[in-house]
């Protein structure tokens, strides 16, 4: 009865909202009108200097410049000789990217204020037609992009709508940006989208540093969370990588969102457009739109300028975010073994346990 219990809570926590009909209001978050962006712009496999990376960027400008934002083309020559994916093989490649950038201006003042960055990017591997990874995030943001440009009265902050280029092949597009766009010097919080899969809730799985105080806005971002600090452990030890790492290092707080359920799919010729789960597309939308118009509110340069400290985190059933300073980690754990102790003391004293049974159970846990 105990396991079905666990079990019955564990499968409540993937819960995703529901997708919304191509009716919604217009000022909300729609998967099925993010669908329509997703079958336009996941036809083929579009990688760095193919036709279709040249057509998907070319409706990327048109879609944003038709939602009324200022929409410009980044290009720059990248040279990575970096580890690449692989440690101990150098790899060495120079690329010539392309960053589709929007912004929407926010109120008065706006342009000398920190901004609230959004990121997918826009290219794929040469073998998938990338509808997941990550034609659903390049959607997610421009239905994000239409919802903000259609509300009536701005932002406190301009929001910056960022498509990378070349992530695939070492996140070259999001360090042109973070090294040399003017907006570098505005990079108040990063919300990164990304995919592993083709279905399941959107984990928030990576926090920047100054994370701290970015909590509160995710806290009441979106009714449905599911998160721990323990996916950004597993993940630090993937050889994976994606375009929020460049930003990290740049020092910007944020948070980075994948789902990672059919993962069969992913970098496959199968991850087409009828692959995409619309409650995964609408989690990644109502996360973006949520937090783009809370840390659109926000004071970022006081977020940005928050002492960082490493946090606990995670969800419970209830869908409440649990966190704690990482330094907590060693007390909480020595209280534990004090509290369990002592049970243990009172019982063998009681005559409920047997001490040396006890003992030897104890010892056996060391076994596996
Ligand atoms: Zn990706």
């Amino acid at each position: 009865a105990l396991l079905g219990a666990a079990a019955l809570l564990a499968a409540g926590m993937l819960r995703r909202p529901e997708a919304a009909p191509e009716a919604a209001p217009g000022d909300a978050f729609s998967a099925e009108r993010a669908l329509r962006h997703v079958r336009e712009i996941a036809r083929a496999p579009r990688p760095l200097g193919s036709a279709e990376h040249r057509r998907v960027r070319a409706h990327l400008v048109r879609e944003l410049t038709g939602l009324g934002l200022t929409c410009e083309v980044q290009r720059a020559t990248v040279v990575d000789e970096s580890d690449g994916m692989r440690p101990g093989a150098t790899v060495r490649i120079a690329a010539d990217v392309a960053n589709v950038v929007a912004v929407l201006p926010g109120a008065e003042g706006a342009s000398r204020r920190p901004a609230v960055v959004l990121v997918a990017h826009y290219d794929t591997v040469p073998a998938s037609p990338g509808a997941n990874d990550n034609a659903v995030a390049v959607a997610a943001l421009l239905e994000t992009a239409r919802a903000l440009a259609g509300s009536r009265g701005k932002l406190a902050n301009d929001v910056v709508f960022l498509f990378t280029d070349a992530e695939e092949i070492g996140q070259l597009g999001a360090r042109a940006f973070v090294e040399r766009h003017e907006l570098r010097e505005r990079i108040g919080v990063v919300l990164n989208f990304e995919a592993r899969g083709s279905r399941g809730p959107a984990l928030m799985f990576e926090t920047g540093r100054n994370a701290r105080a970015a909590y509160r806005h995710l806290e009441r971002a979106a009714a449905h969370q599911y998160t721990s600090s323990l996916f950004r452990e597993v993940y630090k030890r993937m050889p994976n990588a994606t375009d929020f790492s460049a930003f990290e290092r740049a020092g910007a707080p944020g948070f980075n969102f994948a789902h990672i359920g059919g993962y069969t799919h992913y970098h496959s010729a199968s991850d087409t457009p009828e692959a995409v789960e619309p409650q995964t597309l609408q989690h990644h939308g109502s996360y973006a739109l949520t937090l783009a118009r809370r840390l659109g509110e926000a004071d970022l340069a006081a977020l940005r300028g928050a002492e960082g400290e490493e946090t606990v985190f995670f969800t419970l059933p209830t869908g409440r975010l649990v966190r704690y300073p990482a330094r907590w980690t060693v007390p909480l754990a020595a209280a534990t073994a004090v509290v369990w102790l002592a049970a243990l003391a009172l019982l063998v004293r009681g005559r409920a346990l047997d001490a040396g049974i006890t003992a030897l159970g104890a010892a056996a846990a060391l076994l596996p």
